[in-house]
Protein backbone atom coordinates (compact mmCIF):
# COMPACT_ATOMS: atom_id res chain seq x y z
CA UNK A 1 0.00 0.00 0.00
CA UNK A 2 1.74 3.22 -1.00
CA UNK A 3 1.70 6.12 1.47
CA UNK A 4 -0.71 8.70 1.33
CA UNK A 5 0.90 12.48 1.51
CA UNK A 6 -1.59 15.60 2.16
CA UNK A 7 -0.31 18.16 -0.13
CA UNK A 8 0.24 21.77 0.74
CA UNK A 9 1.48 22.92 -2.54
CA UNK A 10 4.11 25.92 -2.56
CA UNK A 11 2.03 28.89 -3.55
CA UNK A 12 5.26 30.54 -4.45
CA UNK A 13 7.23 27.98 -6.58
CA UNK A 14 10.40 29.42 -7.89
CA UNK A 15 9.77 30.86 -11.85
CA UNK A 16 10.66 28.84 -14.97
CA UNK A 17 13.52 30.89 -15.98
CA UNK A 18 14.95 31.06 -11.98
CA UNK A 19 14.82 27.30 -12.35
CA UNK A 20 16.47 27.40 -15.49
CA UNK A 21 18.92 29.18 -14.65
CA UNK A 22 19.90 26.93 -11.31
CA UNK A 23 19.95 23.95 -13.45
CA UNK A 24 22.20 25.70 -16.10
CA UNK A 25 24.45 25.77 -13.32
CA UNK A 26 23.55 23.66 -10.21
CA UNK A 27 26.59 23.12 -8.52
CA UNK A 28 26.43 21.08 -5.08
CA UNK A 29 23.61 21.13 -2.72
CA UNK A 30 23.42 25.38 -2.70
CA UNK A 31 19.62 25.51 -4.90
CA UNK A 32 16.77 23.46 -3.40
CA UNK A 33 13.58 22.81 -5.62
CA UNK A 34 10.19 24.21 -4.81
CA UNK A 35 9.04 21.12 -2.03
CA UNK A 36 9.63 19.17 0.53
CA UNK A 37 8.48 16.45 2.07
CA UNK A 38 7.63 15.36 6.18
CA UNK A 39 6.59 12.88 8.52
CA UNK A 40 6.25 12.74 12.36
CA UNK A 41 6.86 10.38 14.78
CA UNK A 42 6.41 9.97 18.34
CA UNK A 43 6.60 6.86 20.43
CA UNK A 44 9.66 5.45 22.78
CA UNK A 45 12.12 3.12 20.58
CA UNK A 46 13.25 1.97 24.26
CA UNK A 47 9.50 0.36 24.62
CA UNK A 48 10.02 -0.05 21.05
CA UNK A 49 6.59 1.42 20.36
CA UNK A 50 5.74 4.81 17.87
CA UNK A 51 4.12 5.64 15.16
CA UNK A 52 4.58 7.41 11.89
CA UNK A 53 2.26 10.04 11.12
CA UNK A 54 0.96 13.55 9.51
CA UNK A 55 2.70 12.18 6.00
CA UNK A 56 2.86 15.83 3.87
CA UNK A 57 4.14 17.22 0.81
CA UNK A 58 5.01 20.64 1.84
CA UNK A 59 6.19 24.01 0.25
CA UNK A 60 10.60 23.72 0.93
CA UNK A 61 10.91 26.37 3.82
CA UNK A 62 12.81 26.67 7.49
CA UNK A 63 11.97 24.27 10.50
CA UNK A 64 10.76 25.94 13.40
CA UNK A 65 12.36 23.90 16.06
CA UNK A 66 11.66 24.88 20.13
CA UNK A 67 15.05 25.84 21.65
CA UNK A 68 15.30 22.32 23.75
CA UNK A 69 14.98 20.31 20.74
CA UNK A 70 17.02 17.21 21.33
CA UNK A 71 18.96 17.23 18.31
CA UNK A 72 20.23 20.76 18.72
CA UNK A 73 21.88 19.42 21.95
CA UNK A 74 22.76 15.85 21.45
CA UNK A 75 23.07 15.29 17.77
CA UNK A 76 20.19 12.61 17.30
CA UNK A 77 20.70 13.00 13.63
CA UNK A 78 20.88 10.44 10.23
CA UNK A 79 20.62 11.15 7.07
CA UNK A 80 20.97 9.31 3.63
CA UNK A 81 21.89 10.42 0.27
CA UNK A 82 20.44 9.05 -3.55
CA UNK A 83 19.99 10.37 -6.88
CA UNK A 84 17.17 10.94 -9.30
CA UNK A 85 18.13 10.77 -12.98
CA UNK A 86 16.96 11.51 -16.13
CA UNK A 87 16.62 9.29 -18.88
CA UNK A 88 17.06 10.04 -22.15
CA UNK A 89 12.85 9.43 -22.92
CA UNK A 90 12.43 12.03 -19.72
CA UNK A 91 11.87 9.54 -17.09
CA UNK A 92 12.84 9.42 -13.78
CA UNK A 93 14.88 6.99 -12.27
CA UNK A 94 16.92 6.37 -9.04
CA UNK A 95 19.59 4.06 -7.82
CA UNK A 96 19.29 1.33 -5.17
CA UNK A 97 16.81 3.20 -3.11
CA UNK A 98 15.81 0.43 -0.72
CA UNK A 99 19.65 0.10 0.27
CA UNK A 100 19.75 3.80 1.56
CA UNK A 101 16.38 2.52 3.35
CA UNK A 102 17.62 -0.09 4.83
CA UNK A 103 20.80 2.04 5.66
CA UNK A 104 18.72 4.54 6.83
CA UNK A 105 17.31 2.29 9.12
CA UNK A 106 20.59 0.71 10.56
CA UNK A 107 21.83 4.15 11.16
CA UNK A 108 18.18 5.19 13.36
CA UNK A 109 19.29 1.77 15.31
CA UNK A 110 22.40 3.16 16.42
CA UNK A 111 20.88 6.92 16.89
CA UNK A 112 18.47 5.53 18.96
CA UNK A 113 15.68 6.85 16.27
CA UNK A 114 12.99 4.96 15.25
CA UNK A 115 12.96 3.04 11.97
CA UNK A 116 11.14 4.05 8.19
CA UNK A 117 9.15 1.71 6.74
CA UNK A 118 11.40 0.81 3.49
CA UNK A 119 7.98 1.41 1.43
CA UNK A 120 7.22 4.96 3.14
CA UNK A 121 11.27 5.88 2.38
CA UNK A 122 11.02 4.78 -1.10
CA UNK A 123 7.38 6.27 -1.14
CA UNK A 124 9.00 9.37 -0.01
CA UNK A 125 11.08 10.03 -2.90
CA UNK A 126 8.71 9.36 -5.28
CA UNK A 127 6.33 11.67 -4.02
CA UNK A 128 8.80 14.60 -4.04
CA UNK A 129 10.23 13.95 -7.16
CA UNK A 130 7.02 13.87 -8.56
CA UNK A 131 6.17 17.07 -7.43
CA UNK A 132 9.30 18.43 -8.36
CA UNK A 133 10.14 16.90 -11.60
CA UNK A 134 10.98 20.18 -13.39
CA UNK A 135 13.68 20.15 -11.43
CA UNK A 136 15.50 16.81 -12.51
CA UNK A 137 18.08 18.41 -14.55
CA UNK A 138 19.00 16.28 -18.01
CA UNK A 139 22.62 17.21 -18.67
CA UNK A 140 25.51 14.72 -18.62
CA UNK A 141 26.63 13.68 -15.01
CA UNK A 142 23.71 15.83 -14.04
CA UNK A 143 21.32 15.06 -11.24
CA UNK A 144 18.75 15.75 -8.24
CA UNK A 145 20.59 14.98 -5.42
CA UNK A 146 18.14 13.33 -2.63
CA UNK A 147 18.58 14.16 1.09
CA UNK A 148 16.34 12.43 3.09
CA UNK A 149 17.02 12.95 7.12
CA UNK A 150 15.99 12.35 10.73
CA UNK A 151 16.29 14.57 12.99
CA UNK A 152 14.72 13.99 17.33
CA UNK A 153 12.18 16.87 17.66
CA UNK A 154 11.27 16.09 21.24
CA UNK A 155 11.75 19.90 23.02
CA UNK A 156 13.66 18.22 26.26
CA UNK A 157 17.05 18.71 27.88
CA UNK A 158 17.30 14.94 29.19
CA UNK A 159 19.74 12.76 27.80
CA UNK A 160 17.58 10.09 26.76
CA UNK A 161 16.35 8.90 23.03
CA UNK A 162 13.92 11.57 21.97
CA UNK A 163 10.17 10.57 22.09
CA UNK A 164 9.43 12.64 18.44
CA UNK A 165 11.42 12.95 15.48
CA UNK A 166 10.79 14.13 12.41
CA UNK A 167 11.80 12.45 8.85
CA UNK A 168 11.88 14.91 6.03
CA UNK A 169 13.12 14.45 2.63
CA UNK A 170 14.66 17.46 0.36
CA UNK A 171 16.13 17.67 -2.98
CA UNK A 172 19.02 19.70 -4.91
CA UNK A 173 19.83 19.53 -8.38
CA UNK A 174 23.16 18.49 -8.88
CA UNK A 175 26.34 19.07 -11.33
CA UNK A 176 29.42 16.71 -11.45
CA UNK A 177 30.62 16.95 -7.62
CA UNK A 178 34.26 17.44 -8.81
CA UNK A 179 33.40 19.06 -11.54
CA UNK A 180 35.86 17.12 -13.63
CA UNK A 181 37.12 13.44 -13.49
CA UNK A 182 40.26 14.86 -13.51
CA UNK A 183 42.42 12.70 -10.46
CA UNK A 184 42.36 14.34 -6.78
CA UNK A 185 44.90 14.71 -3.96
CA UNK A 186 43.58 13.06 -0.85
CA UNK A 187 45.28 14.40 2.58
CA UNK A 188 45.87 11.84 5.17
CA UNK A 189 44.84 12.81 8.38
CA UNK A 190 47.51 11.46 11.18
CA UNK A 191 46.02 13.91 14.00
CA UNK A 192 42.04 12.89 13.59
CA UNK A 193 39.94 10.03 13.39
CA UNK A 194 36.86 9.80 12.28
CA UNK A 195 35.33 6.34 14.22
CA UNK A 196 37.12 4.42 16.83
CA UNK A 197 35.55 0.45 17.31
CA UNK A 198 32.03 0.90 18.74
CA UNK A 199 31.91 4.12 17.89
CA UNK A 200 29.16 5.52 15.05
CA UNK A 201 31.40 4.83 12.40
CA UNK A 202 29.31 2.45 10.52
CA UNK A 203 25.90 5.04 10.83
CA UNK A 204 25.28 8.22 8.56
CA UNK A 205 25.17 10.34 11.30
CA UNK A 206 25.45 14.42 11.06
CA UNK A 207 28.29 13.87 14.01
CA UNK A 208 31.21 11.75 12.12
CA UNK A 209 31.07 14.66 9.74
CA UNK A 210 31.41 17.11 12.02
CA UNK A 211 34.21 15.64 13.45
CA UNK A 212 35.59 14.92 9.97
CA UNK A 213 35.41 18.93 9.37
CA UNK A 214 38.52 19.72 11.17
CA UNK A 215 40.67 17.00 9.08
CA UNK A 216 38.90 18.67 5.93
CA UNK A 217 40.22 22.17 6.63
CA UNK A 218 43.94 20.39 6.81
CA UNK A 219 43.33 18.98 4.12
CA UNK A 220 41.89 21.59 1.93
CA UNK A 221 45.22 24.14 3.11
CA UNK A 222 47.07 20.93 1.08
CA UNK A 223 45.28 21.11 -1.52
CA UNK A 224 43.62 18.10 -1.14
CA UNK A 225 39.76 17.74 -1.39
CA UNK A 226 38.86 14.85 0.49
CA UNK A 227 40.41 13.54 3.30
CA UNK A 228 41.72 9.87 4.21
CA UNK A 229 41.29 8.22 7.66
CA UNK A 230 43.75 5.62 9.41
CA UNK A 231 42.82 2.99 11.91
CA UNK A 232 46.19 3.83 13.96
CA UNK A 233 45.01 0.29 15.97
CA UNK A 234 45.04 -1.60 12.80
CA UNK A 235 48.73 -1.34 11.75
CA UNK A 236 47.34 2.48 10.13
CA UNK A 237 44.72 0.19 7.57
CA UNK A 238 42.97 2.76 5.45
CA UNK A 239 39.09 3.14 6.31
CA UNK A 240 37.34 5.71 3.98
CA UNK A 241 37.60 9.29 2.54
CA UNK A 242 35.15 11.86 4.21
CA UNK A 243 32.81 10.72 2.06
CA UNK A 244 33.56 7.52 -0.27
CA UNK A 245 35.17 5.03 0.27
CA UNK A 246 38.05 3.76 -1.25
CA UNK A 247 39.43 1.22 -3.78
CA UNK A 248 43.11 -0.08 -5.15
CA UNK A 249 43.46 -1.67 -8.45
CA UNK A 250 46.34 -4.24 -8.52
CA UNK A 251 48.27 -5.22 -12.33
CA UNK A 252 46.90 -8.56 -11.34
CA UNK A 253 43.42 -7.75 -11.80
CA UNK A 254 42.83 -8.11 -8.01
CA UNK A 255 40.75 -5.05 -6.49
CA UNK A 256 41.43 -4.23 -2.18
CA UNK A 257 38.90 -2.31 -0.36
CA UNK A 258 38.62 -1.82 2.90
CA UNK A 259 36.17 -4.34 4.76
CA UNK A 260 33.66 -3.42 6.70
CA UNK A 261 34.78 -3.80 10.23
CA UNK A 262 31.74 -1.23 11.95
CA UNK A 263 34.36 1.74 11.43
CA UNK A 264 33.18 2.79 8.28
CA UNK A 265 30.02 3.36 6.40
CA UNK A 266 28.64 0.18 4.06
CA UNK A 267 28.83 2.58 0.98
CA UNK A 268 26.00 1.80 -1.93
CA UNK A 269 28.52 2.77 -4.73
CA UNK A 270 31.30 0.90 -2.91
CA UNK A 271 28.79 -2.53 -2.95
CA UNK A 272 27.68 -1.80 -6.50
CA UNK A 273 31.55 -1.47 -7.83
CA UNK A 274 32.43 -4.50 -6.15
CA UNK A 275 29.76 -6.73 -8.02
CA UNK A 276 30.72 -5.47 -11.46
CA UNK A 277 34.24 -5.63 -10.87
CA UNK A 278 33.24 -9.48 -10.20
CA UNK A 279 30.95 -9.79 -13.26
CA UNK A 280 34.58 -9.02 -15.37
CA UNK A 281 36.30 -11.61 -13.76
CA UNK A 282 38.51 -9.12 -11.87
CA UNK A 283 38.92 -10.70 -7.79
CA UNK A 284 37.63 -8.16 -4.99
CA UNK A 285 39.46 -8.77 -1.64
CA UNK A 286 37.64 -7.16 1.64
CA UNK A 287 40.14 -6.76 4.21
CA UNK A 288 42.56 -4.30 6.06
CA UNK A 289 45.01 -2.70 3.68
CA UNK A 290 47.65 -0.86 5.51
CA UNK A 291 49.44 2.19 4.66
CA UNK A 292 52.80 0.26 4.20
CA UNK A 293 50.75 -1.47 1.46
CA UNK A 294 49.72 1.38 -0.57
CA UNK A 295 53.23 2.85 -0.55
CA UNK A 296 55.21 -0.94 -1.61
CA UNK A 297 52.38 -1.27 -4.58
CA UNK A 298 53.41 2.41 -5.85
CA UNK A 299 56.85 1.70 -4.84
CA UNK A 300 56.62 -1.68 -7.09
CA UNK A 301 54.67 -0.41 -9.26
CA UNK A 302 51.92 -3.32 -9.02
CA UNK A 303 49.72 -0.92 -7.69
CA UNK A 304 48.24 0.81 -10.53
CA UNK A 305 45.06 2.90 -9.57
CA UNK A 306 43.41 3.96 -6.78
CA UNK A 307 39.95 5.91 -6.62
CA UNK A 308 37.04 6.89 -4.29
CA UNK A 309 33.30 6.26 -5.12
CA UNK A 310 30.13 7.60 -3.48
CA UNK A 311 27.14 8.79 -4.71
CA UNK A 312 27.97 12.33 -5.00
CA UNK A 313 30.85 12.19 -7.58
CA UNK A 314 30.35 8.35 -8.54
CA UNK A 315 33.99 7.39 -8.78
CA UNK A 316 36.72 9.47 -8.87
CA UNK A 317 40.33 8.99 -9.65
CA UNK A 318 42.61 9.39 -6.82
CA UNK A 319 46.10 10.93 -7.79
CA UNK A 320 48.25 11.15 -4.66
CA UNK A 321 47.99 10.41 -1.11
CA UNK A 322 49.55 13.79 0.87
CA UNK A 323 50.44 13.84 4.76
CA UNK A 324 53.11 15.76 6.83
CA UNK A 325 55.69 13.29 6.45
CA UNK A 326 55.70 12.02 2.77
CA UNK A 327 53.64 11.93 -0.45
CA UNK A 328 52.62 8.78 -1.99
CA UNK A 329 52.09 8.52 -5.69
CA UNK A 330 53.11 9.79 -9.22
CA UNK A 331 52.28 14.00 -9.76
CA UNK A 332 51.30 12.97 -13.21
CA UNK A 333 48.51 9.80 -12.73
CA UNK A 334 46.10 9.53 -15.41
CA UNK A 335 42.80 8.32 -14.80
CA UNK A 336 43.27 4.78 -14.34
CA UNK A 337 41.24 2.27 -17.26
CA UNK A 338 39.69 0.37 -14.49
CA UNK A 339 38.32 3.08 -12.88
CA UNK A 340 37.22 4.72 -15.65
CA UNK A 341 35.70 2.08 -16.96
CA UNK A 342 33.77 1.08 -13.93
CA UNK A 343 33.03 4.18 -13.73
CA UNK A 344 31.27 4.78 -17.25
CA UNK A 345 29.37 1.32 -16.66
CA UNK A 346 27.96 2.49 -13.30
CA UNK A 347 26.87 6.08 -14.85
CA UNK A 348 25.16 4.03 -18.22
CA UNK A 349 23.24 2.04 -15.90
CA UNK A 350 22.19 4.87 -13.62
CA UNK A 351 21.37 7.33 -17.06
CA UNK A 352 19.87 4.79 -18.75
CA UNK A 353 22.13 4.07 -21.21
CA UNK A 354 22.99 0.47 -20.37
CA UNK A 355 20.72 -2.18 -19.33
CA UNK A 356 19.91 -2.94 -15.65
CA UNK A 357 20.56 -6.16 -15.49
CA UNK A 358 20.63 -5.98 -11.96
CA UNK A 359 17.44 -4.35 -11.11
CA UNK A 360 19.31 -1.63 -9.30
CA UNK A 361 16.95 1.19 -11.14
CA UNK A 362 13.25 2.48 -9.78
CA UNK A 363 11.33 4.36 -11.59
CA UNK A 364 9.72 7.47 -9.70
N1 LIG B 1 31.69 6.89 3.24
C1 LIG B 1 31.16 7.99 3.78
C2 LIG B 1 31.70 8.47 5.08
C3 LIG B 1 30.10 8.65 3.13
O1 LIG B 1 29.57 9.76 3.65
C4 LIG B 1 29.62 8.15 1.90
C5 LIG B 1 28.51 8.86 1.19
N2 LIG B 1 27.25 8.39 1.59
C6 LIG B 1 30.21 6.99 1.39
C7 LIG B 1 31.24 6.38 2.08
C8 LIG B 1 29.71 6.39 0.12
O2 LIG B 1 28.45 5.84 0.28
P1 LIG B 1 27.43 5.72 -0.95
O3 LIG B 1 28.16 5.01 -2.03
O4 LIG B 1 26.30 4.96 -0.42
O5 LIG B 1 27.09 7.11 -1.33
Amino acid sequence: MSTEFVKHLNPHPATDEVREAVLQNPGFGQHFTDHMVCIDWQGDVQENVGRWENARLQPYGPLSLDPSTAVLHYGQEIFEGLKAYRHEDGSVWTFRPEANAARLNRSAQRLALPTLPEEVFVDSIRELVAQDQAWVPSGDGESLYMRPFMIGTEPFLGVRPSRQALYSVIASPAGNYFGSVEPVDIWLSRTYARAGTGGTGAAKCGGNYAASLVAQMEGDAHGCSQVVFLDPERDDAIEELGGMNVFFVFDDGRLVTPELTGTILEGITRDSVIQLAEERGLTVEQRAFTLDEWRDGVRSGHLTEVFACGTAAVIAPVRRLVSNDETIGPEDAQPGEVTMSIRQQLLDIQTGRAEDTHGWLTRL
